[in-house]
């Protein structure tokens, strides 16, 4: 379909979601008819392609269950193994969320449906804040990680650095955002970092929007700029990049817009010579209409810390998307981030749905197989009910569970809206309690309120089970920051101890039950220097996580994260009784 700005991308929407069944049984009959000759699929439909034999005998699976068909195609064998048309490579998911990369192939149509969405996802913000292709440019946080050739000869890359490598955006780079294509591309991602903040505050006056993928990475960009202000400014006033860039390509690009520019870098030190950076963002870029990073999911704990930067700026949280498939739209850009809900465009995958129980109810109850439960299609979900998501795509993918559990939170025409609700994978169990991301960042959030009134922020914070004496326990690594220079040592210790019992009090039953009976040993927490996190970021980078589809774990599994975070430690505290 044509499309003529956003505009054609609202009444698309509004077609879309009003025929949403019509649209996900085309789809489905799309992905069947096409791909139901593929090896994988030949095994459970024997060339048939009716929806009831799919939904009665194609496996719902993982991606361990599909790895060993992509690992054969990456290694040379034909993609007719799993899918129809040709793998013209793989994205690489982040990882950092559920441990190692992820590779899913990729065909030339679903690049292509990568554009449609992106149109789609941007509708509604520009209904809201302008068509800011027209307005001015974006200074966003970007970052491409080098590709990986698998031995068929076929790439694989992160899906950001896929689209860093498309010719179309290499076009439309210089007129909409403000970073050269060489500081995305930098295999250093501090010198790249940096130089993008200076090519953002150079054209600081044309930005109209700020923003990265993930809030973390909107942070990261911020406290980095409060670190460099100074040299960021010495260097627009003096026109010359610092000497510790030393990425050819930054330094090409610097010099073709670099000149001494003392004006503009007083400006910029005056603003950011400051007590208190509160609202620094809307200052050091006055046209900015909005910020735009997903806040939603594990992104939401920097909610806070980010609208503190951001005072009277929007946050806008626009897609809800994963290497696998293009999922979800955020048709009011401007609702409260914590309440962000997204529509399914029900055009962009087969999306099934499997329904999640509480497990922690009051009582111990046992779980339900998932073999048990059926799958519910999109337009059948229930409002109230939290989902695990499965997909199925044109791209290899039939019945496969992404890991999200999705609530959902209403209706737009006839397509279900979601809000993001956390990632399946329990984090913490010392016993079979299961503490799930949701349970321990909702007693996060009750612990921390201690800390807001005596002027101290939260502003990060991780887990991980210490088994090394017996009973387990829990161990919470936080990072806290004192408003208007105050010092952490300045925290007084036994309101760290409370918030060691506030957040076991906050737990669920059966954490508590089990503390209880010393089955579970007292809750930790570890506070640990400032830039800790940044370290912990830094480490992950370092192995391969692109830095803009960084997810900081919300429970650290590797030894090596867990010794960078504990050699930072300068203060633990213990819940000193049992929550009940
Ligand atoms: P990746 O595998 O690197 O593509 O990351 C995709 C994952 O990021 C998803 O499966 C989600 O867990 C998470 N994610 C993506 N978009 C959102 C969002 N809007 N809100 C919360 N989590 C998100």
């Amino acid at each position: 379909m044509a499309m003529n700005g956003y505009e054609g991308g609202l009444k698309m929407i509004e077609e879309l979601t009003t025929n949403a069944e019509q649209t996900q049984d085309e789809v489905l009959r799309e992905i069947l008819s096409r791909n139901v000759g593929t090896g994988y699929l030949m095994g459970f439909l024997h060339g048939q392609t009716e929806k009831w034999l799919f939904k009665k005998n194609v496996l719902v699976v993982t991606y361990e269950d599909l790895k060993p068909f992509i690992d054969r195609i990456a290694n040379r064998e034909t993609s007719e193994i799993l899918l129809a048309k040709p793998v013209t490579g793989f994205y690489l998911s982040s990882g950092t969320s559920g441990g190692q990369p992820k590779l899913m192939p990729v065909t030339a149509e679903y690049q292509k449906n990568g554009a449609l969405y992106d149109t789609l996802s941007q509708s509604p913000t520009m209904r809201h804040f302008g068509d800011i292709n027209q307005a001015g440019k974006r200074m966003e946080l970007m970052f491409a990680r080098p590709e990986i050739e698998t031995p068929s000869g076929l790439k694989a890359a992160s899906v950001l650095t896929s689209v860093y490598n498309e010719s179309k955006f290499r076009t439309i780079l210089p007129k909409l955002y403000t970073s050269p294509i060489e500081t995305i591309f930098c295999p250093d991602p501090n010198q790249g970092l940096y130089c993008q903040l200076l090519f953002g505050l150079i054209q600081r006056d044309e930005v109209v929007r700020v923003g990265s993928l993930f809030a973390s990475t909107v942070l990261r960009g911020i406290k980095f700029l409060e670190n460099h202000w100074q040299e960021l400014s010495y260097d627009i006033k003096t026109g010359r990049l610092s000497d510790w860039i030393t990425d050819s390509g930054c330094r090409n690009a610097a010099s073709l817009v670099m000149k001494p520019n003392p004006e503009q870098a007083d400006l910029i030190e005056n603003i950011s010579n400051c007590k208190s950076w509160e609202g620094i963002v809307t200052k050091l870029w006055p046209k900015a209409r909005y910020i735009s990073c997903v806040c939603t999911g594990v992104m939401r704990q920097y909610i806070a810390e980010l609208e503190f930067y951001c005072r009277g700026l929007p946050l806008v949280s626009t897609f809800y998307a994963c290497s696998e498939a293009l999922c979800g739209i955020n048709l009011e850009p401007l609702c409260k981030p914590c309440d962000v809900s997204y529509t399914f465009l029900p055009n962009m995958a087969y999306f099934e749905f499997l329904p999640v129980e509480n497990d922690h109810d009051e009582s111990i109850e046992m779980k339900r197989n998932d073999e048990d439960t059926e799958l519910v299609d999109l337009v059948n979900v229930k409002v109230g009910q939290c989902y695990e998501l499965v997909v199925s795509t044109c791209a290899g993918l039939y019945r496969y569970k992404v890991g999200d559990v999705l609530m959902v939170s209403g209706f737009y025409n006839n397509a279900p809206q979601f809000q993001f609700v956390e990632r399946k994978n329990v984090i913490l169990n010392v016993d079979q309690e299961k503490t799930s991301e949701t349970d321990l960042f909702k007693a996060v959030i009750e612990a921390k309120a201690l800390l807001d009134p005596l002027g101290f922020i939260l502003t990060e914070y991780t887990s991980y089970v210490d088994t090394s004496s017996a009973p387990g326990h829990y161990v919470l690594f936080w990072e806290i920051k004192g408003k208007e220079g105050k010092h952490c040592k300045e925290l007084d210790p036994k309101i760290m101890v409370e918030c060691c019992t506030r957040m076991e009090e906050s737990l669920h039953y059966t954490y508590k039950i089990y503390r209880k009976r010393n089955i579970i040993a007292a809750l930790e927490t570890r506070v640990v220097k400032q830039g800790s996190f940044e370290a912990l970021m830094d480490y992950y980078v370092s192995k391969g996580t692109s830095l803009s589809q960084y997810k900081k774990p919300n429970c650290i599994k590797s030894e090596e994260a867990l010794k960078i975070l504990d050699s930072r430690v300068i203060g633990k505290y213990f819940s000193p009784k049992s929550p009940l």
